[in-house]
């Protein structure tokens, strides 16, 4: 037995994240921690520190302590720091955890590595496939391709077994049904607003849609399952269209975007090993639980604060934390109204993910729970007579299940494997980490196009993140993209001869 195995007798109790939720967000998985986590991370900032003054000739020349600030250490700010860092502008990166990687989180789980947060990659994703290819990572494929058992419970809870071609079928006439015109509302899929039609139709949510399609019970229960996974909430909530600018961006296809859901993760050391690449070829100086909680302009600098009152001066700051975070930092003068209004709002973002290891061989099954069932996704990962079964649990809505409670977590496994034993169970509860508060993030109704003007900067402020891309603002990818189009803003500003 592992250490990441319950023992007869622990199950009942609550396994990583208790009543007190707001821990650091490192020290929340059970006895076994993701690599890179807290004490341990590959990166100590005295280390970075030092390199970089020997690396740096210019350093003490500024007249601020820095020539950029990024706050927040995820593929967003990673990639900002390295865009400045390797044209000669010193970065001093702020992160308010003790790791790399913001809602990517490589770990190992019942001796597999896993990703407890943002795990899947594909070639027709060209900002993190530029990564993975600049940096010689490469990929690791997922058993999905050779699933033998689908399942899909509907909302009433009854469980339909489906043949594997049924349940493809089923998923690419209904995804082909929702996605119908995309082409034509999206030409352009990362400038979303370009044909006008997108704000008419970003008022419908998910679920109206749905109701539209005129699809069997199987397929609609599917759908409805995909959407609240996407949403991350209710389908009565999440935007239509923001679904299908992301099925856009994989090139309108219906099988380029299933791969590109849950295939293929990143080679040598997953998101941890890509960024331990990036952040190194940056140079950036990495400061380590440094939580910010104001950032304010002056006419020809920057001055931000974090919580324990340090302060650090630059001429440019790129701001990547997650939307739901923001209400934590003050920004003097405010942040123009279009961008405070979004944050207000908030996004939709309750996922999270849950690994559990079953005492026995079940197979390699895949299953659709529709809401308000809450697995929502269930994958195997790895299956044998030695292990067991290992599956990863993608719950789009974690409010609607306690993934700290074993007992819990069992039952609802059991509704698909009748009797299956719990042995180990291990993930991460991204909505209550305080310095994440969602998981994925995603669209309400009317939000995408007040969500482009979160890119438009703000004076000397810049930002960034995820849900600030124009392509793919649920994924790695669209953290990437918005970390380089902040990089390209800041360059510019620096550019011009009063900057
Ligand atoms: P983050 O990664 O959230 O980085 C922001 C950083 O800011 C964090 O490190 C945070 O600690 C820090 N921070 C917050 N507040 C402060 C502060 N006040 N001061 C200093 N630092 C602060 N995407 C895919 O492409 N494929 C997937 O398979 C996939 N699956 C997912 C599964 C899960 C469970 C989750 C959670 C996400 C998934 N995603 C997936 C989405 C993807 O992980 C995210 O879109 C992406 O990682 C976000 O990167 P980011 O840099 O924008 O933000």
């Amino acid at each position: 037995m592992t250490k990441d195995t319950l023992k007869p007798g622990f199950k009942g109790r609550r396994l990583f994240l208790g009543a007190a939720a707001a821990l650091p967000a490192t020290s929340v998985l059970g006895a076994k921690q993701p690599q890179g986590a807290a004490g341990s991370g590959p990166l100590a900032t005295s280390v970075l520190d030092a390199k970089h003054s020997q690396q740096d000739p210019q350093r003490g020349k500024h007249r601020f302590d820095a020539d950029v600030i990024v706050i927040g250490a995820g593929f967003a700010g990673v990639t900002a720091a390295r865009e400045l860092g390797v044209e000669g502008h010193k970065v001093i990166l702020l992160e308010a955890s003790t790791r790399l990687g913001g809602r990517t989180y490589s770990g190992r789980f019942a001796g597999q590595d896993v990703e407890f947060g943002g795990a899947w990659v594909h070639w027709a994703e060209p900002h993190i496939w530029a990564e993975v290819q600049r940096y010689g990572h490469g990929v690791e494929e997922e058993q999905i391709a050779n699933v033998d058992r689908a399942l899909v419970m509907l909302s009433d809870g009854r469980v339909k077994q489906v043949t594997t071609e049924e349940l493809a079928a089923y998923d690419r006439s209904g995804m082909d049904k929702f996605c119908a015109g995309a082409r034509e509302l999206f030409p352009r899929p990362y400038e979303p607003m370009a044909n006008p039609k997108v704000r008419e139709l970003e008022n419908i949510s998910a679920a109206e849609h749905i109701a539209t399609l005129g699809l069997n019970e199987i397929q609609t229960a599917m759908l409805n399952a995909e959407m609240t996974l996407y949403g991350a909430g209710s389908t009565k909530e999440y935007s239509y269209m923001a679904f299908v600018k992301c099925f856009s961006c994989m090139s309108w296809d219906y099988y380029t975007f299933n791969d590109a859901d849950r295939r293929y993760r990143i080679g040598k050391g997953g998101t941890l090993g890509l960024l331990k690449s990036m952040i190194k070829h940056s140079k950036a100086e990495v400061r380590f639980s440094s939580a910010v909680n104001q950032v304010r302009q002056e006419r020809d600098h920057v001055i931000v604060t974090t919580e324990d009152g340090r302060k650090v001066t630059a001429r440019a700051v790129v701001v990547t934390v997650p939307t739901n975070t923001y209400k934590r930092i003050q920004f003097i003068p405010e942040l123009a109204a279009a961008k405070r209004k979004y944050i207000d709002q908030g996004e939709m973002g309750d996922g999270a993910k849950v690994f559990v290891q079953l005492e026995k061989n079940h197979g390699n099954t895949f299953a659709f729970c529709d809401d308000p069932n809450p697995l929502t996704v269930v994958q195997t990962i790895a299956n044998n007579d030695e292990i067991g079964t290992i599956l990863s649990l993608t719950p789009g809505r974690r409010k609607l299940i306690d993934i700290n409670d074993a007992d819990e977590v069992e039952k609802q496994v059991q509704r698909l494997f009748p009797k299956a034993k719990l042995t180990g169970l291990s993930g991460y509860d991204w909505p209550n980490d305080p310095y994440a508060k969602q998981g994925w993030g995603s669209y309400r109704v009317g939000q995408m196009s007040l969500a482009q003007e979160m890119a438009v900067p703000d004076g000397r402020v810049f930002l960034a993140g995820a849900s600030t891309a124009g392509g793919l603002n649920e994924y790695i990818d669209g953290a990437v993209e918005s970390g380089l189009r902040a990089g390209r803003q800041v360059r510019e500003m620096f550019g011009r001869s009063s900057s």
